[in-house]
């Protein structure tokens, strides 16, 4: 994941503490491109252009070009919505090649996703950068970050997903880190009553559904798949795979449910690592050692790959391995990334027992 911190909003949640001007110290385009030819060494791997807003480096097209062109790389972008989301930036961005565009929206009115993006008109510029993606008809991905905000507004968002004809609809769990506040989260009986929704909801819907931070999903979908079938050994990788994928860019899904330096890394205008964009500790850096080195052998991201660490609830759980529990939450509100995920409201059996 490519990361660039320069952006034009001022989002509440902001992960990256976005500035308006770029870095002088950020990844120079040789830079860029030895770290994509790094990550084109991983196994199987999926680039996202992500921010700040990655529109505002003047080189983002000729290194997605590469990416795609000469790496093969499988490249996803998330712009943020300014003005600088033009038809004729999505018409580049579709003749180098990208396969799918993903915008923020946070609430179904103005009121509530402009609040949320700490910039009135943000509203108005997503709708209209959707009706340009509609018309050059690339798909097109929702990110919502649910909040207390916005959690009355799911239903009227699901409705908005339809209509919009997305083709995936990202649903983020707050992780308070950044300008994200614990006092902005859901709470633990809200995150399940949301899960328990959206488990339902992705049944009916044309669209994809996935979530990020929220490993407990996977819990929830185990035990609807438990429920419904009877206890079979499928139902785990059933629910690993979130249910039916129905978009046909050629981005595909994570074939199994990702965490914080698991199957995931976030790598940092100026090249730190980290284990995801909501886990802010540091594990290297690519002008210093190799991307592969970092996530295969950084104490920290060894230890957030074994469960069997794992403190409290989650230590114990019998879904440890599949869920884990958002290690970026543990670690935003204990200061331990090995704590229990403190948004789970499931106690697991021996938890029970002790
Ligand atoms: S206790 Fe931890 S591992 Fe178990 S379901 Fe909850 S978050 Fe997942």
């Amino acid at each position: 994941m490519g990361a660039y911190q320069a952006c034009e909003l001022a989002c509440l949640h902001c992960r990256a503490e976005a500035q308006k001007k770029p870095d002088p110290r950020q990844l120079s385009h040789e830079e860029g491109k030895g770290l994509i030819d790094q990550i084109a060494e991983m196994d199987s791997p999926l680039l996202v252009f992500t921010g700040g807003d990655p529109l505002m480096r003047p080189d983002l097209y000729e290194l997605a070009e590469y990416a795609i062109h000469k790496k093969g790389l499988r490249l996803s972008m998330t712009p943020s919505a300014t003005p600088l989301v033009t038809k004729q930036a999505i018409e580049k961005a579709k003749s180098v090649g990208l396969s799918r565009w993903a915008f923020s929206l946070d609430g179904s009115t103005p009121a509530i996703h402009d609040a949320f993006r700490g910039t009135s008109g943000s509203y108005e510029l997503t709708l209209r950068a959707i009706q340009y993606i509609k018309e050059m008809n690339i798909p097109l991905q929702i990110n919502t970050t649910v909040s207390h905000y916005n959690v009355d507004d799911l239903e009227n968002m699901a409705r908005l997903m339809e209509e919009f004809e997305v083709a995936l609809w990202s649903v983020f769990f707050l992780v308070p880190t950044g300008r994200g506040q614990v006092d902005d989260m859901i709470t633990p009986e809200e995150h399940e009553n949301v899960f328990q929704w959206l488990s339902v909801l992705s049944s009916k819907v044309s669209f994809d559904i996935k979530t990020t931070a929220a490993q407990h999903y996977r819990r929830v979908l185990i035990q609807h798949k438990k429920r419904s079938k009877g206890d079979q050994p499928s139902v785990f990788q059933d629910a690993l795979n979130y249910g039916k994928i129905r978009i046909d860019d050629g981005l595909g899904r994570a074939p199994k449910g990702v965490n914080d330096g698991n199957g995931f890394v976030f790598i940092s205008h100026i090249g730190d690592v980290y284990p995801s964009g909501f886990l802010p500790i540091k594990c290297g850096n690519v002008r210093e050692q190799s991307l592969a080195d970092i996530y295969r052998y950084s104490p920290v991201m060894q230890q957030l790959r074994n469960p069997a660490l794992y403190k409290g609830k989650c230590g114990v759980c019998e879904f440890n391995k599949i869920c884990g529990g958002s290690r970026a939450r543990a670690y935003a509100v204990t200061g331990d990334y090995l704590e229990s995920e403190p948004f789970c409201t499931y106690q697991p059996k021996q938890w029970r027992k002790q």
